[in-house]
């Protein structure tokens, strides 16, 4: 069924509201999604009658609440197709998420001499915790390079891989680039010299049908936020053998089975990984945020989003003096671009005064800039919810910035 997307848009109150004078026409999807009516109510609802700290209290609330933040890890299970609840670790974020893995794997299964793969194209938060990890352990990290196309070079792959090598990190879909990596080819190949992977899906999570046991991926790290849930909420997925052997990542309250000073013993998995009071509140909006992408069709979406991009790509390419960096195939529908030799800044300013939000700068991924000899670009990223018409618009006023510059 195509996306009715006048009719979704009535879902997100923030659509409707105006900037500088002009509708509104949200293009930062890629940095955070807007959210639907139903996540809202559902946030407003837990504290005005549900709130109380999980898996502490034998009282109504408590209980309530346990329920309802153990319904949201059954329903991100069922979203990511995890065989186990125990294997859906609730965290900040996809930074959380990889600085866990980072941490726990690091410290039980790199030394000194071991190699980390990441590519070329990660975004900071799948660089800098390998990096710190490294510098910890004396590790090295390597790199697969993409080509100007932003297409991994995974051909590169087996000459980087060597018996050294303990795992591989590697994100789903690019940020920058749109590029859709071959991750289950890439997930084969490392299993079969025993390299486990990490997929950074927090851009594949939004715009398309995720199945980790199809993948085989050991671990799978997404955001809430990007996903039409609340801030400070993500997952980590993986595999229980995996998560079984890993040490805590932090110590405290709900991660332990006894404490004495002498010795502390740990829960089981999930809980061995969810120190302290998490976000519970926004744990259970996740559920609602997936139950809403869930109920809106996930094929809907994905069918919906390329008609955006395919649009989005042949009006922006039309438009001379207008590049776009990222031309793979298989893309998102984000579109990344420059306007001539004309400031990112400045074509993300002057957008804004009519409205108009992108994204400008690094978008977190120096390494991939440095590729292209760049140090920013102009993002404009979709959601289901966007408009065919926003694109004109957005076309229209790229090309009176390179009239107003010419
Ligand atoms: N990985 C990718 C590919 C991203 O696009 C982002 C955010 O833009 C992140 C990781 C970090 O996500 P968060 O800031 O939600 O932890």
């Amino acid at each position: 069924m195509m996306i009715d997307a006048i009719e979704v848009r009535k879902n997100f109150p923030i659509l409707s509201t105006t900037v500088h004078g002009n509708p509104l026409i949200y293009l930062d999807n890629a940095a955070t999604t807007q959210k639907p009516e139903c996540v809202i109510q559902t946030i407003d609802e837990l504290y005005r009658t549900s709130n109380a700290n999980i898996h502490r209290g034998v009282h109504f609330l408590s209980e309530q609440c346990t329920q309802k933040y153990e319904t949201a890890r059954e329903t991100v299970r069922k979203f990511i197709n995890a065989e186990k609840t125990s294997e859906i670790i609730f965290t900040a974020g996809t930074t959380g998420s990889i600085n866990l893995v980072a941490t726990s794997f690091g410290e039980r299964f790199v030394s000194v001499g071991d190699e980390i793969i990441i590519s070329e194209m990660e975004h900071h938060s799948n660089i800098v915790p390998w990096q710190l990890l490294c510098e910890r352990k004396g590790a090295t990290l390597k790199i697969i390079p993409f080509d100007d196309k932003g297409i991994l070079r995974i051909d590169l792959l087996d000459s980087l891989i060597n018996e050294h090598t303990k795992i591989i990190a590697l994100t789903h879909v690019s940020n920058v680039l749109g590029t859709i990596n071959p991750v289950k080819e890439i997930i084969a190949k490392a299993h079969s010299r025993n390299i486990p992977v990490l997929i950074d899906g927090a851009q594949a999570t939004p715009h398309g049908d995720v199945d980790v046991q199809d993948l085989d991926c050991d671990f799978y790290a997404f955001s809430g936020h990007k996903i039409y849930a609340p801030t400070g909420i993500g997952v980590l997925y993986g595999k229980e053998k995996l998560l079984e052997q890993m040490p805590p990542y932090q110590g405290g309250g709900d991660m332990i089975s006894t404490v004495t000073f002498e010795k502390t013993t740990y829960a089981q998995l999930p809980l061995k990984f969810e120190a302290g009071t998490l976000n519970f509140i926004d744990a259970i909006a996740l559920g609602a945020a997936i139950e809403y992408v869930n109920a809106t069709g996930k094929q809907n979406i994905i069918e919906y989003e390329q008609k955006l991009l395919d649009y989005a790509t042949k009006k922006l390419s039309a438009i001379e003096g207008l590049k776009i960096f990222g031309e793979a195939d298989k893309k998102v529908a984000l579109i990344s671009f420059l306007l001539k030799d004309i400031h990112h800044l400045d074509t993300g300013m002057i957008l804004d005064k009519k409205g108009i939000a992108v994204r400008t700068g690094t978008l977190c991924t120096e390494p991939l800039l440095t590729h292209f000899g760049k140090t920013g670009f102009v993002r404009a990223s979709f959601a289901f919810y966007n408009t065919f018409d926003e694109i004109d618009t957005l076309a229209k006023n790229l090309e009176k910035i390179l009239l107003m510059f010419n």
